[in-house]
């Protein structure tokens, strides 16, 4: 096992981080950047290291510091949490070149399921269903124009190298197809270094189901059952849950055989989720990511496992105790992303914190590393806390949610808990009838977008 873990993230995730390494009995070395000197995972961890100033690329994107921080306090594993460098092969790839473990699959399974169209392609080989599209990228408008035509309207061009709903755009008919080509193209350019597009058959109202798998450097892989993400705004998520309300037991087993078939192709070692669309009782690969998810606490509530800890016994060349047939459901749970920003309008609301009051009680969890008198950066994404439910069925997560939510008090800036309260309230949401458009409507008819 490590003795010493350096964590290469801030925030909820780093504590999160934190606290699996406590329970393990492994030393941590938190970094941060200056702005970020009074976050708790810098008092929290045993050691800290400034790396830089505020700006991302400067001080929780820049791999030189990261490792000589890593050299300095003696790590010998790094945890990259989510987002940041968790999914850069070459952050891997230099912690492998520095006898520095890195907790997460090797750098080339990071490059082959950072290439989406590449990725679609492996799992395709290893017979997970895939959206109807191209195989690989498309070079040009007209090959695009000529696959849409087989396909049938609509399509979507989506980003090789994307992540974060961006180079992306829907096409309705063949007269939109050059300057979408073009702008998606030069989205994706700007954004990732590569204006890579792949085709596929957009899908009108489809459900955002994934399955968290594990694996171990033995061989074997297991899935921990499905999560639903439909609950989305511009493809970011706000609320998950797990179980899904979508799936039979027999749809349950299928998916969850299938993800577990595509990451034994790819000889899956860690942490990582199989995303799917689902359509009128199909399913559909979309991504891998090679990461722990934000959501993952539903999981946890669900399976009783620990991931995190879970993803560092792995990284350690330890074998997994689990074996599918132990993975069970206990009931049911549910997170709401509580972000600092407006309700209505989503534009960010950085600033200070002066009351906070966490919810507590029976079947509540918070995550987050906020308190009264932290200050939100505009510098990091807006996620201040996630609010996680568990109950023994939806309707019980249901009202455990209001009544967290409504006793949840941030002042100082505005929150989305507003947001989220109405949606516990809406008769859709409340019925398990959700898809990826819920919040189109939902906006709609709250006149905000
Ligand atoms: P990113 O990596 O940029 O987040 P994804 O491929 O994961 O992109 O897609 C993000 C979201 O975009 C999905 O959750 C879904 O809502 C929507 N989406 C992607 N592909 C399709 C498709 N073929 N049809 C309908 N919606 C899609």
């Amino acid at each position: 096992m490590f003795r010493k873990i350096l964590i290469a993230n801030r925030g909820e995730i780093a504590l999160r981080i934190i606290w699996a390494c406590k329970e393990l009995g492994i030393r941590t070395v938190a970094v941060h950047s200056d702005v970020d000197a009074d976050s708790l995972h810098v008092r929290f961890a045993d050691e800290n290291i400034c790396i830089g100033p505020a700006p991302s690329r400067l001080s929780y994107l820049n791999i030189t510091n990261l490792i000589s921080a890593a050299e300095i306090s003696n790590a010998d594993a790094i945890h990259p949490g989510y987002g940041f460098l968790s999914e850069s092969p070459d952050f891997a790839r230099v912690c492998e070149a520095c006898n520095i473990t890195f907790i997460g699959p090797s750098a080339e399974t990071i490059a082959l399921m950072g290439n989406k169209s590449e990725a679609k392609r492996t799992m395709r080989a290893a017979g997970v269903p895939t959206i109807p599209g191209s195989d690989g990228p498309v070079p040009d408008p007209d090959e695009a124009k000529r696959l849409a035509a087989e396909f049938g309207y609509p399509v979507i061009l989506k980003a090789s190298a994307g992540g974060g709903g961006k180079g992306m755009r829907v096409l309705r008919s063949e007269s939109e197809m050059e300057m979408a080509f073009q702008m998606a193209s030069a989205e994706a350019a700007s954004a990732f270094s590569n204006g890579d597009l792949y085709l596929e058959k957009y899908l009108e109202s489809p459900r955002h189901i994934e399955l968290q798998v594990l694996g171990d450097k033995h061989g074997n892989v297991i899935h921990l059952n499905e999560r639903e993400c439909s609950i989305q705004r511009r493809h970011q998520k706000l609320i998950e849950e797990s179980p899904s309300p979508a799936l039979s037991e027999l749809l349950r087993k299928e998916m969850g055989e299938v993800a577990v078939k595509g990451s034994e192709a790819v000889k899956y070692a860690t942490a990582g989720t199989i995303e799917f669309l689902f359509e009128d009782g199909r399913f559909y690969f979309m991504e891998m990511n090679t990461r722990i998810q934000v959501e993952h606490p539903v999981t946890e509530n669900v399976c009783n496992v620990d991931l995190v800890k879970a993803q560092i016994m792995a990284a350690a060349g330890e074998k997994m105790t689990w074996r599918q047939k132990d993975i069970k459901i206990f009931g049911h749970s549910m997170e709401c992303r509580v972000n600092a920003e407006d309700p209505l309008r989503f534009t960010p609301s950085p600033g200070r914190i002066t009351t906070f009051h966490a919810p507590g009680g029976p079947g509540v969890r918070v995550d987050t590393a906020a308190y009264a008198g932290y200050f939100v950066s505009p510098h990091y994404d807006s996620l201040i806390a996630k609010l996680i439910v568990r109950g023994p069925t939806r309707a019980d997560c249901i009202m455990r949610m209001k009544r967290a939510l409504e006793s949840f008090i941030v002042e100082g800036i505005k929150t989305n808990i507003p947001m989220h309260l109405k949606i516990m309230d809406d008769e859709d949401f409340k019925a398990g009838n959700l898809s990826t458009r819920f919040m189109d409507r939902y906006l709609s008819e709250n006149n905000a977008g």
